[in-house]
């Protein structure tokens, strides 16, 4: 009992100082978290190979138990709320830096025997294990941790919203798998007795409820919420960044239209796509709004260029009131205008354009004599389209239709065509 105790005192204090630092990207960077995550692994790999207790059942190494289990529990946490591409940097390096140390010390041992010291005894035998054991941890690690996001993205389709359950269910199977063939590496090595494969297996099935309960705390607490992409309010986005997301942030600024403020075209481009991605994902409905000046060119050509200039303005600016604080406004042609809104359904995009074309009207008729109008063109995925490309030329028939039946208005696949509101 003290035994399992003590497991989980440790387990509790490697978990919490990991995720801790983790957490504490958002201030400092990975680095710190990242470095502590390379710095365990030397004492992980030695004390899994010397370090066994006695428990009911069997022989464990705190070391195989807690910190491998939890390293690679960190790694799908870290894989979970950032993504492939980052996580990759802690797998390669650590492949990398361990086999550069054991190659480091092979090369020392060419030397033979160190001078000796008063009163010391080096343990060189230990050193000459630890070498192989390294290399064959090390390796396992490299596998471990590959399998185990790739069989998490697997589970996903089986269990899209469990991710605490499809976390532990991964993570049993690597560390099965990770306990065969690291017991077997360690049994030619020093001859570790046979009893420890069962003891080490069981610790670790218990180590995978442990570990991905307490992931599920961590992300319930400390980062909101379980689902790794749904969509946040931009306050809490804003809030979350972190530097690679301040990066891309950055870039996102010079993505904006000079005249108007809107997303520009490219970034319509990159962000369509990956929204759309999304709302297949979390299997949700996003629709699509393209919106028109009418008779632009006779604005520009009544009252010239600047005039016509300062109408887009204020026709993005009325956007902006009207939208939702996640929804996206992007220029995507001189005098057109797309706006994304995720999570909304067909007949409440047609009433929303519609509130956009009322109050856009409303507020240009007071400020110029032109009067300008637009007409918005409805469109909802996955119902009308599977791709961004699609759902925009569906959109777009439907403008060329509200043009077509005299402008100011909103078309999409209602039965009902909405008229021109006096
Ligand atoms: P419709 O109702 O059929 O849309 O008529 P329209 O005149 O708006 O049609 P069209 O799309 O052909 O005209 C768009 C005009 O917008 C043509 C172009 O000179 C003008 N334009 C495009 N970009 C800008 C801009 O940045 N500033 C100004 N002032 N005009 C622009
Ligand atoms: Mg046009
Ligand atoms: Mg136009």
């Amino acid at each position: 009992m003290a035994g399992i105790l003590l497991l989980l005192a440790q387990a509790l204090i490697y978990f919490g100082v990991m995720a801790l630092l983790f957490r504490l990207r958002h201030v400092m960077g990975l680095g710190v978290f990242l470095c502590a995550l390379g710095v365990m692994h030397f004492l992980e790999t030695y004390l899994a190979a010397v370090f066994f207790i006695q428990l009911p059942f069997g022989l464990l190494s705190p070391g195989s138990t807690v910190l491998f289990s939890g390293k690679l529990a960190i790694i799908l946490l870290f894989y979970i709320r950032e993504d492939a591409e980052s996580v990759r940097q802690p797998i390669y390096g650590l492949l990398v830096g361990n086999f550069l140390m054991v190659a480091l010390v092979m090369t020392l041992r060419l030397y033979g025997a160190p001078v000796a010291l008063p009163g010391y005894n080096p343990d060189l035998v230990l050193i000459d294990q630890m070498g192989a054991l390294m290399i064959w941890g090390t390796t396992l690690l490299f596998i471990d941790s590959i399998a185990l996001i790739l069989l998490y993205e697997k589970l996903r389709r089986l269990l899209p919203h469990a991710t605490v359950l499809r976390a532990c269910l991964s993570l049993a199977v690597i560390l099965s798998f990770d306990q065969l063939c690291f017991f077997v590496g360690l049994h030619a090595v020093s001859g570790t007795p046979w009893d420890a494969l069962f003891g080490g297996w069981v610790a670790k099935m218990g180590a995978a409820v442990v570990f991905s309960a307490l992931m599920g705390v961590y992300l319930l607490l400390a980062e909101r919420n379980l689902a790794e992409v749904a969509p946040q309010p931009l306050a809490d986005v804003f809030h979350k960044l972190t530097y690679r997301h301040k990066y891309e942030e950055l870039l996102g600024k010079s993505g904006q239209d000079a005249l108007t403020g809107a997303l520009t075209r490219e970034r319509f481009e990159t962000a369509g796509p990956a929204l759309l991605s999304r709302a297949a994902l979390l299997r949700r409905p996003i629709s699509l709004a393209i919106i028109d000046v009418d008779h632009f060119k006779s604005i520009n050509d009544r009252y010239g260029h600047i005039i016509g200039d300062e109408v887009l303005r204020r026709v993005v600016e009325c956007l902006r009131l009207e939208i939702r604080a996640e929804d996206r406004i992007f220029r995507y042609g001189g005098e057109e205008f797309v706006v994304l809104c995720e999570n909304m359904a067909h007949p409440d995009a047609l009433a929303y354009a519609e509130r956009m074309r009322v109050a856009v009207h409303a507020t240009l008729a007071r400020e110029f004599a032109a009067a300008p109008t637009i007409s918005i063109g409805v469109a909802t995925f996955p119902s009308d389209a599977q791709t961004i490309r699609d759902l925009l030329a569906h959109a777009d028939a439907h403008l060329y239709q509200a043009k077509r039946l005299g402008r100011d208005r909103v078309v999409g696949n209602a039965p009902e065509i909405r008229e021109t509101a006096g």
